[in-house]
């Protein structure tokens, strides 16, 4: 059987496209752009490079981003002060803070500050609960581009047995609950599944977002079945690369040349040996996560705006 790849960077740009043009009509009605703020605590490495991305992501896109910088010694009512000033600004329409965010800091007091009706990242008890329940509201960003994958790729999940390992309450549980909404008949793994490869062998579609390289393997995946990897790894040591990617010439060279090559939670092998679509790690569920971002913040404004 040949896999074959959902394109996500494709998929990702497509959505990208399709906020610009949203951007461009709001404004060709005298409408102001959407805005955006991003809100960076500390020095967290991954962390800047996520908000620049976003940022850069929103200049292409015609979105007005607002970057808001401080220091890793803030404390929780500092944060919760910037929140409550964006609350009340006319010029933005989404609010993310970045995580993880300083131990200091009550992370859950934070996002709970949050506008709903600005909560671009779907994290806020008012837009989990509206998810719960089937009504409108902000969903969170990757399991949303997920979705929106699949459909794009032409996955029919009615009725089919979708197994989701992971239940972080950024992916793994708003996922399960977005593809119980279509229908399928969902089950939720986590750390203490009993008997996790036969679990999965029942999934028609199979979602891992738990964060440990190649944990999925070959006999975890149903022949023929739908996989969605979300996650990122990193790997340096080439052995490990080796086995991981078969030897792939492609991955051994980035590991020679650059140092390190990403893995998701799914051994590529067997996404390749045995499943028929799957998401490559990079570019598969990766690209989809800023362009939902980029999507809602065009849907708060388009709210906002009453356009
Ligand atoms: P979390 O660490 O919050 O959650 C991981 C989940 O995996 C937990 O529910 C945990 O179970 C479960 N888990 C851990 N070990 C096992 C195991 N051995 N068997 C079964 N389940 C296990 O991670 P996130 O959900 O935030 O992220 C998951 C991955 O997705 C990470 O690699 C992250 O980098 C990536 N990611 C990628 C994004 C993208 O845009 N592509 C966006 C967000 C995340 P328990 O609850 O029992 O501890």
């Amino acid at each position: 059987m040949t896999a074959q790849i959902m394109d996500g960077k494709a998929v990702g740009a497509a959505i990208r496209r399709e906020v610009a043009e949203g951007t461009a009509e709001l404004r060709a009605r005298g409408f102001r752009a959407p805005g955006l703020a991003a809100v960076l605590i500390g020095e967290n490495p991954a962390s800047k490079v996520y908000v620049s991305s976003k940022v850069k992501a929103c200049a292409e896109a015609g979105i007005f981003s607002d970057k808001i910088e401080r220091p890793a010694t803030v404390t929780t009512e500092d944060v919760l002060q910037i929140v409550r000033d964006l609350n009340t600004r006319e010029d933005i329409d989404g609010i993310l803070v970045q995580l993880p965010i300083p131990k200091q800091v009550d992370e859950g007091a934070v996002l709970r500050a949050i506008d709903p009706t600005k909560d671009v990242d779907g994290f806020h008890p008012v837009n989990m609960g509206n998810l719960v329940l089937d009504q409108r509201g902000f969903e969170p960003c990757t399991p949303a581009g997920i979705m929106e994958l699949l459909k794009r790729s032409g996955v029919d999940l009615k009725g089919k047995n979708a197994v989701v390992v992971g239940r972080s309450h950024i992916v793994g549980k708003p996922m399960a609950l977005m593809l119980l909404r279509e229908h399928a008949t969902v089950t939720i793994c986590h750390s203490r599944t009993q008997d996790l490869p036969g679990v999965c062998r029942q999934a028609d579609v199979l979602v891992a977002a738990i964060g440990k390289p190649a944990l999925i393997t070959h006999d975890f995946i149903k022949p023929g079945a739908v996989v969605v990897d979300v996650g990122i790894n990193r790997v340096t040591d080439p052995a490990e690369a080796e086995r991981y990617f078969g030897g792939d010439p492609d991955r051994m060279k980035q590991v020679r040349e650059k140092g390190s090559t990403l893995v998701g939670d799914v051994l590529p092998t067997a996404m390749w040996e045995k499943a028929s679509l799957y998401t490559p790690v990079p570019g598969g569920v990766g690209p989809l996560t800023i362009a939902m971002l980029l999507s809602n913040t065009l849907k708060s404004a388009q709210m906002r705006l009453r356009a």
